[in-house]
C-alpha cells in the first residue's frame, strides 16, 4: 500500500485481517499520521439505518453534482456499501458525534438534499478516522515504512511489480510486491492557494502517467469556496457545515450574492466573479448568527481565533482554494488500473464516482468503500480490470483519449522551493476557477520551464500532473462541473465524456 490516508489504511486493515492471510506492507512518505485525511473536517456522507433519507436520494445528489459525468454503477456501489463501512469504522473505535440519546448527529452540506453527514469532534472528523485507522495498522501490520518516498512504479513484462523508493536519509530501494495499491491522495499542491497539506503533490498520478497507465478527469479540480484568506498554506478550511448551519456569504459591500447551499463549483464561480467585479482578493463568511460556535466547531474556532478573529462578532475573510481533484488513475469498480498488478483507491483514483464535481463529504466515503473492494478482488484472484466504472472510458465507452504531454528534459538545477512556487502561482492564475485557451497556454509555458529547470522529484511530479491538467482543460472546450472556460461558458453535449490522458 502506498500512502497512509483513509484509503491506504482502510485497505491495510482489511488485508491484514483477511483469510487466507496476505503479507501486507504500508509505505508512506511522511509519518503514518500525515495525510489529507487528517485535515478533513465536515464528515462522511452516508445513509445510516433509521434515516428518512434513502440511498437513492444520495445517489441522485451525487449524480447531480457530477454534472453528467458520474458513472452511475460506481455511485451505486458508493452509496450502497458506504453505511456498512461507516459502521465498521465505528466498530474499529472511531468515535462519531451523537445526541443525548446516543443517535448519530447528522449535518447537511452543499448539494445534499438531506442531512446525512456524520462527523466527529465537531469538525475534526478526519483526525478521528486517521487516529482509529493508524492505531489498527500499528497493531496489525508488520511492515510499515515511514519517511519513504515512492519514486516510480516497477513495470516488468507488462505488469506492475512494486516501486522504487528513496528515504529522507538518501537511501534508495526497490520494493517488490505481487500487488501494488496506490493510495497517495490528491494534488492540491499544484496550486498556490490550496487547502491540501504539503504531501498532496499528485505523486501517484505522475507515476502512473510515466508508466503509461491511463488517467482521467484531471481537469476537474474542485475549488473550496470558503478557505480562510490568510497567508498560512495550506489554507485553513471553513467547513461547508458552517453554511449548512446558516452562515452567510457576503461580498465586499456586505451584500449576499449567492445561495449558500449551492454545490461548491457554483459558489466558487460566483465568488470569483464577484471578486473580479469588485477588484478584491477575498470576500466574507458571516457566521455571527451561529449559536455556540466554539463548542460546535472547536477546530475552526481555534484557527480563526489564532489570527485574532472572534466568529461571534467578526465576519471571516475567505477565498476559493484548490481542494480536491475529482480525477486520477482510471480504475474499474474493484480499483484495478489498466496495468495488471497495479490498483488505486482514494483521491488518487478515478473510479467514476465524482464525475465533473465531487459532492461534499463523498471522498472519505470513497476511500472507505473502494479500499476493501481492492483487497476482496485480490483475494478472489482477480488480476485484470473489467470494463466497469471509469474503466469503461478506456475501452472507448464514453471516453476520448488524449496524448500525454511530454515535458522537456531537465538540464538545470533550480532551487526546488522557488520552482515549486513559480509553478503553483502560474497554475492558480491561469488554470484556477476560471480558465481560457490563452491562460492555459501561458501556464503551460511556465510548467515546461519549471520541468526543464528543476530536477527535484516532487517538483517534477507537480509539473507532470499540471501538464496533464492543462492539456485536458485545453481540450475540454466547454464549462462543466468544476471546470469553467471563460471562452466556452456553456456546457456542450460533445463533451459528455471522460478525457483519458494516456
Ligand atoms: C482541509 C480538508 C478538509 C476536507 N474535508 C473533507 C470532509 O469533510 N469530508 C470528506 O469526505 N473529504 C474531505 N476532504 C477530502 C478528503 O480528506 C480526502 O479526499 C481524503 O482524505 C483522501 O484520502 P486518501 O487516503 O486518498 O489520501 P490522503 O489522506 O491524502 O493520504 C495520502 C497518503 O499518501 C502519502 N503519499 C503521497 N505521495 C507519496 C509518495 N510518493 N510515496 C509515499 N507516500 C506518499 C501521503 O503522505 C499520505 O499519507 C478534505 C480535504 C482537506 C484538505
Amino acid at each position: 500500500m502506498l500512502g497512509s490516508g483513509v484509503a491506504g489504511l482502510s485497505a491495510a486493515v482489511r488485508a491484514a485481517s483477511a483469510e487466507p492471510g496476505l503479507r501486507v506492507g504500508v509505505l508512506t512518505k511522511a509519518d503514518l499520521e500525515q495525510s489529507a485525511t487528517r485535515w478533513a473536517q465536515g464528515g462522511v456522507a452516508a445513509v445510516l439505518g433509521g434515516d428518512e433519507d434513502s440511498t437513492d436520494l444520495h445517489l441522485a445528489d451525487t449524480l447531480a453534482a457530477g454534472a453528467g459525468l458520474c458513472d452511475a454503477d460506481a455511485v451505486r456501489v458508493l452509496v450502497q456499501e458506504g453505511p456498512t463501512r461507516v459502521n465498521e469504522l465505528i466498530a474499529l473505535g472511531a468515535v462519531f458525534d451523537r445526541d443525548h440519546e446516543g443517535r448519530l448527529l447528522k449535518a447537511r452540506e452543499g448539494g445534499h438534499s438531506m442531512p446525512r453527514i456524520v462527523h466527529a469532534g465537531g469538525a475534526a472528523t478526519g483526525a478521528e478516522i486517521e487516529r482509529a485507522l493508524v492505531e489498527a495498522v500499528r497493531a496489525n501490520v508488520s511492515v510499515v515504512l515511514e519517511g519513504w518516498f515512492a519514486l516510480d512504479l516497477v513495470v516488468e513484462d507488462g505488469r506492475c511489480r512494486g516501486v522504487t523508493a528513496c528515504h529522507s536519509d538518501g537511501n534508495r530501494r526497490t520494493l517488490r510486491a505481487t500487488h501494488t495499491l496506490v493510495a497517495t491522495g490528491g494534488a492540491g499542491q499544484v496550486f498556490a492557494v490550496t487547502t491540501n497539506p504539503t504531501q498532496a503533490t499528485g505523486d501517484g498520478v505522475a507515476m502512473a502517467l510515466r508508466a503509461g497507465v491511463p488517467v482521467a478527469d484531471v481537469e476537474f479540480m474542485q475549488f473550496h469556496p470558503t478557505a480562510l484568506h490568510h497567508p498560512a498554506m495550506p489554507r485553513p478550511l471553513l467547513s461547508e457545515a458552517l453554511r449548512g448551519h446558516g452562515a452567510l456569504l457576503r461580498d465586499a459591500k456586505g451584500e449576499r450574492f449567492v445561495d449558500e447551499l449551492q454545490p461548491r463549483d457554483v459558489v466558487s464561480r460566483a465568488m470569483t466573479a464577484r471578486m473580479l467585479d469588485q477588484d478584491v482578493d477575498h470576500l466574507w463568511l458571516d457566521a455571527t448568527g451561529l449559536e455556540r460556535f466554539d463548542e460546535r466547531f472547536p477546530t475552526i474556532a481555534a484557527s480563526v481565533r489564532e489570527i485574532g478573529l472572534d466568529p461571534s462578532r467578526d465576519w471571516l475573510p475567505i477565498a476559493p482554494a484548490a481542494h480536491y481533484v475529482s480525477g486520477g488513475i482510471v480504475t474499474d469498480l474493484d480499483g484495478a488500473s489498466a496495468l495488471p498488478g497495479l490498483w488505486a483507491c482514494g483521491e488518487v483514483a478515478c473510479t467514476g464516482v465524482h464525475g465533473a464535481n465531487r459532492l461534499a463529504s463523498n471522498s472519505l466515503l470513497e476511500g472507505m468503500v473502494f479500499a476493501p473492494r481492492v483487497v476482496e478482488a485480490i483475494l478472489r484472484g482477480v488480476d485484470r480490470p473489467t470494463p466497469t466504472g471509469a474503466m469503461r472510458a478506456v475501452h472507448g465507452d464514453g471516453g476520448r483519449r488524449i496524448e500525454r504531454p511530454t515535458l522537456p528534459p531537465c538540464d538545470g538545477n533550480a532551487d526546488a522551493v522557488d520552482a515549486r512556487d513559480r509553478l503553483q502561482r502560474a497554475m492558480t492564475a491561469g488554470a484556477g476557477v476560471l480558465r481560457s485557451a490563452e491562460s492555459l497556454d501561458a501556464t503551460m509555458q511556465v510548467v515546461e520551464n519549471v520541468a526543464a529547470s528543476c530536477a527535484d522529484p516532487e517538483v517534477h511530479n507537480l509539473a507532470t500532473v499540471a501538464a496533464a491538467l492543462l492539456v485536458a482543460a485545453e481540450v475540454r472546450q466547454e464549462s462543466r462541473g468544476a471546470h469553467t472556460r471563460t471562452d466556452f461558458p456553456d456546457t456542450s453535449d460533445d463533451f459528455l465524456l471522460r478525457l483519458v490522458v494516456q
